[in-house]
């Protein structure tokens, strides 16, 4: 019979890795709270056309990355419909935004998510089908200051804090700014002439994409086509005053409290609802025009840890209210591989991997005695290995030394008198303790 193994481009995450993904995530709460976000959970699938309007017919991730199918199961006399596992989470909360009319609260709404997106792309380091993403947004109707330059400060500087209090060194926040609906389409129409002449030359991808959605070609990957794009038209040019003005105004409150960062004005990013701040965090000494750089990148041939942007118009893009947000999705896997390579040192330690003891009954007719006391021990907040009373003693001292820091005998003795035997591994000390005054002395270890 051939094996089952996990769906390509699909892993499983296995202990003690997943210790460094509680961390992370404990932190993203910690962190996110302080700056009074809350906690925002959407379904793992959604109609299909939210993506399709949301996100962009012509973007990678919808012309052919999604998971999609016909939802069948519905009653007879209904039609299918068609369902996507959910590619980026920015498009669901806004979605529920709408939905709950959030904005009628008149309040900035500041919406975190953590959970798994899905894209069929082809797997590699850093690039997985499933894979995790840490976002969050601040949305809100414009009288909230939800279109304030502020706001994408606030963003960009929780950002660099949170990865500090990570432990990711080294990283750079590249900034750009894509202009709003009334700049932006004079920018396109320069794009296309400027591409016009040149377009034969390059991709078949992006051959489409001059036609299509020309601002897409800045952002291909092709390093075949890096020549040509380098001689395109640069947005910063096109801006029109305000959103010269505010792009300035987020420099200025990232000057003033001492975020760094660059600008790349090839950075437009991916999908189709930005507008002006858009931004990306990067890692692994690569430029942030993607190619050529030399090195070995922490993350493969992917340098984003994170990315986003403000995007204006998307509520009304989705039916809803005019409600300006500015938000951001970060790789949870990348962050990982990246706090991996760096071993780093960071200022929270995880949870050690040993427990505080292994309690071996000795005999199967002290396996009850031995829940009891391991039960008692947990519930005083110490982390217990429970053995069996069908092993023997050996077998018990050596499971115990590979799991936990000291083993407690529970035998007949012991139990009669309510005197542990605990011997500590490493000291090689044994001692007799009251059951009383055990919890209190395996923590005082
Ligand atoms: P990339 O340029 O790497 O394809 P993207 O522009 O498609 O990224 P976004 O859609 O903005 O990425 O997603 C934000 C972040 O989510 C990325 O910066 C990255 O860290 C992470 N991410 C995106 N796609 C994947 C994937 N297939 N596997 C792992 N992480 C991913
Ligand atoms: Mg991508």
């Amino acid at each position: 019979m051939t094996l089952l193994k996990a769906v390509r481009g699909t892993r499983d995450l296995l202990p003690p890795e997943t210790d460094l993904w509680n961390r992370i995530e404990a932190t993203t709460r910690r962190v996110f709270a302080r700056y009074n976000f809350g906690e925002i959970r959407t379904p793992i699938f959604e109609d299909t056309s939210l993506f399709a309007r949301g996100v962009g017919e012509e973007t990678d991730i919808v012309s052919k990355e999604m998971y999609t199918w016909e939802d069948r199961a519905r009653a007879q006399s209904e039609k299918a419909q068609s369902l996507t596992l959910r590619p980026e989470n920015t498009a669901g909360v806004v979605r529920a935004y709408i939905e709950h009319k959030l904005g009628e609260s008149g309040l900035l709404q500041k919406l975190y998510y953590i959970g798994p997106q899905f894209r069929r792309e082809r797997p590699q380091k850093g690039r997985y089908r499933q894979f995790w993403q840490i976002g969050a947004e601040v949305i809100g109707p414009p009288s909230a200051g939800s279109e304030s330059p502020l706001r994408d400060a606030e963003v960009l500087e929780m950002l660099a804090s949170f990865l500090d209090e990570l432990g990711i060194t080294g990283w750079t926040l590249v900034l750009n700014s894509v202009g709003s609906s009334t700049d932006r389409p004079k920018y396109i129409a320069a794009l296309r002439e400027a591409l016009a002449p040149v377009k034969d030359q390059m991709s078949a991808d992006n051959q489409r994409r001059a036609e299509t959605n020309p601002l897409r070609v800045l952002d291909s990957k092709d390093p075949a086509d890096e020549a040509i794009i380098a001689t395109l038209p640069k947005i910063a040019d096109y801006l029109d005053d305000a959103s010269k003005a505010h792009f300035a105004a987020v420099l200025a409150a990232l000057d003033a409290c001492g975020v760094q960062y660059e600008i790349n004005p090839r950075l437009v990013r991916g999908l189709d609802y930005y507008t002006r701040t858009t931004f990306e965090f990067t890692v692994g000494g690569l430029s942030p025009q993607r190619a050529g750089a030399p090195g070995t990148p922490i993350l493969g041939a992917q340098n984003a840890l994170l990315g986003g942007g403000r995007y204006d118009g998307l509520s009304e893009m989705l039916g809803g209210p005019k409600a300006p947000g500015i938000g951001f999705a970060m790789g949870l896997d990348r962050l990982i591989l990246t706090l991996q390579a760096q071993a780093a040192s960071a200022p929270e330690k995880s949870a050690p991997a040993f427990a505080d003891a292994f309690i071996a009954p000795l005999g199967e007719h002290l396996n009850a005695p031995a829940l009891t006391l391991a039960r008692e021990l947990r519930r005083a907040g110490l982390r217990i290995e429970l053995g069996d009373g069908a092993f023997r003693l050996k077998k018990s001292f050596e499971i115990g030394n590979k799991l936990a820091r000291a083993i407690i005998l529970l035998g007949e003795d012991e139990q009669a008198s309510g005197i542990l035997t605990v011997k500590n591994f490493a000291t090689g000390e044994q001692t007799k303790i009251p059951a009383s005054e055990l919890a209190q002395a395996l923590q005082n270890r």
